[in-house]
């Protein structure tokens, strides 16, 4: 009897869900945060795009794929490749928005989803790896937040590559400011000294994929994968789950 009340009362609450985006009420059998129509308004990243940090460049560059944008070849960046799935606009922006800000983990049903997409479709080009290691939270956000949204992310990365997960060793040392307030010399600031190797034998000589949930301008991904360099980390690659169009 008690296990048909409690049957009930998870199909009633099924059928009550709504999408996080929109808020029409999800088809029962739709067990991700948003509905066919807001997953279809996704937007994929598409070429051409920089083969390193997969900035979207203009149509006119579809012919070179290993065009590198002006940025990447004026300053040296210290990861190889950025693997990104989604621009970072839109439905994508809600979706980070109710993971990061209203603590809507249920959301990552969502993700976990573009994220097999994603690599089903990559699979073949993948790099090898030793470790996937997240980007860290200042342990005082950490507290506020009550949950790191790059570690979440990760956790299914690593569980898909079925590789390594490693946290702790690559450790945030300063409360950084907010960077979106600034621009972009002053985040570069913000960020000098931000990270840490507590012990490098774990990181020498490994492939290590850095993971964030948005790759804005770059800034604090290429700072954490200078000092992943630094700690003798053969090579970074990054993922991320959206691009921001410009940085
Ligand atoms: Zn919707
Ligand atoms: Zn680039």
């Amino acid at each position: 009897m008690q296990v048909k009340i409690l049957g009930e009362g998870l199909i009633s609450l099924l059928l009550a869900a709504d999408c996080g985006v929109c808020q029409h009420p999800l088809e029962p059998s739709n067990i991700t945060f948003v509905c066919i129509d807001c997953w279809s308004k996704i937007k994929w990243l598409k070429d051409p795009y920089c083969s390193k940090c997969s900035r979207p460049l203009p149509s006119t560059f579809k012919s070179i794929p290993t065009f590198l944008c002006p940025e990447c070849r004026r300053q040296n960046v210290y990861f190889n490749r950025a693997f990104i799935p989604t621009l970072y606009e839109g439905v994508m922006k809600k979706v980070i928005h109710l993971l990061k800000y209203n603590k809507k983990t249920g959301v990552m049903r969502t993700l976990e989803k573009i994220m097999r997409s994603y690599f089903n479709c990559l699979n073949s080009s993948f790099p090898s790896l030793d470790l996937v290691v997240p980007i860290p939270l200042h342990r005082k956000k950490l507290r506020e937040r009550g949950f790191n949204q790059a570690e979440l992310i990760a956790k299914v990365v690593a569980k898909h590559l079925q590789v390594r997960l490693t946290k702790g060793n690559l450790k945030r040392t300063k409360a950084t400011i907010t960077q979106t307030s600034l621009d972009r010399k002053e985040r570069k600031r913000n960020l000098r000294e931000a990270f840490t190797v507590k012990n490098r034998d774990e990181f020498q000589a490994k492939n290590v994929l850095l993971v964030d949930d948005v790759y804005t301008t770059g800034t604090t991904i290429k700072e954490a994968a200078k000092v992943l360099k630094e700690a003798r980390v053969k090579d970074v690659y990054v993922f991320a789950l959206a691009r921001a169009p410009q940085p």
